[in-house]
């Protein structure tokens, strides 16, 4: 036997159409009603997993000075993005795909018709980088800062690790016409046989699967927003150690002092 329903607003008796299609009456005030209910219960369902998630983030950190008692209160706390997808099989569609759009960019960067304003507008990734003072990009722990996120804006490399036409182009005007024939076998080469899922190609558990020479200008100058402002941060404090979150939207997933030194990477 079906249960008679009633309109969660005005407690009307529902037709069974209504009853199927959700739990008000067809009332369009009962309608908004319960939508604007329906909305603030998602917004405090959400305001209540975030702030658990800070109650988490703190108590690591509290946690971690505890444990480092000499260093208490006085080890700036700093949040970056984290990757924490698994690697699967780089699948040959894929492979394919890019290979062909690497040709049509030495295609197009090598000819004389090349139109910049055309030819780059077909490939424009997302989000705008940061660039940093390149000495300082390439100390050692501005690289352990990105260990520890692992590549979060390689994920919007897609399937074309932000290589774009003007990037080609420039890359070919510095080679002979051997090395500018190489080139496409040495991208193919790289191409590893497991990436990180739902990233770059060329993203894997290890890094970059890329030679630095090899890599788009972006890749090798950007910095997110989060990196960017630790990074000028330390350069006006002088900080010699900082403790660093890295997180995605729900938990942390990695978590790790970072010593600040002189040393360059590699
Ligand atoms: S620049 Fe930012 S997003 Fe990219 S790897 Fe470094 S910390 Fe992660
Ligand atoms: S080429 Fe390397 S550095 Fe660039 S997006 Fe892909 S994995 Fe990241
Ligand atoms: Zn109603």
């Amino acid at each position: 036997m079906l249960t008679q329903k009633s309109c969660v607003i005005c407690g009307n008796t529902l037709t069974q159409v209504q009853a199927l299609g959700g739990n008000t009456c067809a009332n369009i005030t009962c309608r908004t009603t319960a939508l604007k209910k329906q909305d603030e219960a998602n917004k405090l369902k959400k305001q209540e997993k975030e702030e658990t998630f800070l109650r988490d983030i703190n108590s690591k950190y509290l946690s971690y000075l505890e444990q480092n008692k000499s260093e208490k209160n006085e080890l700036p706390l700093y949040k970056i993005p984290a990757v924490d997808s698994k690697p699967i099989e780089l699948a040959s569609k894929e492979k394919r795909t890019f290979l062909r759009y690497l040709l049509k960019l030495i295609r197009i960067a090598s000819s004389d018709s090349y139109d910049l304003e055309k030819d780059t507008k077909e490939h424009i990734f997302k989000k705008t980088p940061v660039w940093i003072d390149e000495k300082i990009s390439q100390k050692k722990w501005v690289g352990e800062i990105c260990q520890l996120c692992a590549g979060y804006c390689c994920q919007q490399g897609e399937k074309y690790a932000y290589i774009t036409p003007t990037m080609m182009r420039e890359k070919l005007s510095q080679l002979s016409l051997d090395q500018a024939k190489d080139l496409y076998q040495k991208y193919k080469n790289h191409l590893p046989d497991k990436m990180i899922n739902h990233s770059c190609m060329y993203h894997t558990t290890k890094g970059c699967a890329l030679p630095t020479e090899l890599r788009s200008n972006t890749c090798n100058t950007f910095f997110c927003k989060q990196s960017a402002k630790i990074i000028k941060d330390i350069t006006s404090h002088q900080n010699k150690k900082i403790y660093v979150i890295a997180h995605n939207d729900e938990y942390i997933v990695r978590a790790n002092e970072i010593n600040i030194t002189d040393e360059s990477d590699g």
